[in-house]
């Protein structure tokens, strides 16, 4: 993907790129804010007992926060990949998810996140003129780094918009094959559409992915009605279809799908030898697993399956199955 969609780029290339267009922004960062107040039309000026407003801006979060940030972003990476790969643990992660949904989603209200920042990026790439801060840069990279190195972990514990799908997914539903594929060009869709209304000629970029992200007012308790009505219905829909928003929307998803292919490691079902009895595909509720194995692009790596493959029960409890996890 390039800025105008066409030919390609490789990951280095981007982040040298990024790196140079960041530049200006941290300078940026370290001026202090001033406003021209005395260049701005004054209460006598105006006059009609115009009050001027005292000027207010939110106070910039200082840069150790910010580092701390990226790097609990990438500590949970690291746990989970452990969770995940190596431990192969479905209460690990059901743990990591609650507290990257605290973290993430709560406590910095789903912002910055890399699935916004998929504009911010573009923006960056387009505009010369355009201010991306480093943090916004690592958020956006540390997940797809992670995706190429060992599948999609951030979808699998550390997403706060993952975490909130995951943890109502109470009676799953199977979604017919062909239907699931197709719903799943949505993202792509909306991956385009984020793009182009950033790139567009003639017209200030817009974020649609933060304006509707459908999550994001339940972390903050506030936000547009028929965005939390939207929000409210994925949830209730995901009561019954795993993750919609996920599966079918989520441009980031998409990226992830995409270098997920190519990942050094990645979700098996069991850790070495497959019994092929089928349970395990049963107990997906991704439609991640085909042929008796974990399709990269689709693992969430949730580790459900974990749970119900005889093979892992055998190992982690000699023989006793464990109690099925939600
Ligand atoms: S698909 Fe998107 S929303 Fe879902 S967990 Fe992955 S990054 Fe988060
Ligand atoms: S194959 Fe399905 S159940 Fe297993 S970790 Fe991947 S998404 Fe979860």
């Amino acid at each position: 993907m390039t800025k105008n969609g066409t030919g390609s780029f490789s990951l280095p290339f981007l982040v040298v790129v990024l790196a140079v267009a960041a530049s200006p922004a941290r300078a940026q960062q370290q001026l202090h804010y001033e406003r021209p107040v005395e260049a701005a039309p004054q209460a006598e000026d105006i006059g009609a007992g115009y009050v001027v407003p005292v000027v207010q801006h939110y106070p910039a979060r200082t840069q150790w926060r910010e580092v701390t940030d990226v790097a609990v972003l990438a500590a949970a990476l690291a746990v989970g990949t452990w969770l995940a790969l190596r431990r192969r643990s479905r209460t690990g992660l059901v743990l990591l998810a609650i507290g990257c949904l605290a973290y993430f989603g709560f406590y910095r209200q789903g912002c910055v996140c890399p699935i916004g920042a998929i504009q911010n990026v573009t923006a960056a790439l387009v505009y010369p003129q355009y201010a991306i801060p480093y943090v916004v840069v690592a958020i956006f990279l540390l997940p797809l780094v992670c995706a190429v190195l060992f599948g999609r972990i951030f979808c699998g514990g550390v997403c706060p918009l993952g975490a909130i799908q995951e943890l109502v997914l109470l009676k799953p539903l199977r979604v017919p094959v062909r239907l699931d594929k197709t719903l799943g060009w949505l993202k792509w869709v909306y991956l385009g559409l984020a793009v182009w209304f950033v790139v567009r000629p003639a017209a200030k970029p817009d974020f649609i992915i933060c304006r509707y992200d459908p999550f994001v007012g339940f972390f903050r308790f506030t936000g547009p009605l028929n965005i939390l009505l939207l929000g409210a219905g994925l949830l209730v829909l995901a009561v019954f279809i795993g993750r919609p928003y996920c599966r079918f929307l989520c441009p980031y998803g998409g990226l992830l799908s995409l270098l997920s292919r190519i990942s050094w490691r990645g979700v098996t079902v069991t850790p070495d030898k497959e019994l092929d009895c089928g349970l395990c595909a049963e107990a997906c509720p991704y439609g991640a697993i085909e042929n008796l194995r974990a399709t990269r692009p689709a693992c969430l790596a949730c580790a459900r399956c974990f749970r119900h493959c005889p093979r892992h029960r055998v190992q982690t409890t000699g023989g006793q199955a464990p109690p099925a996890t939600p």
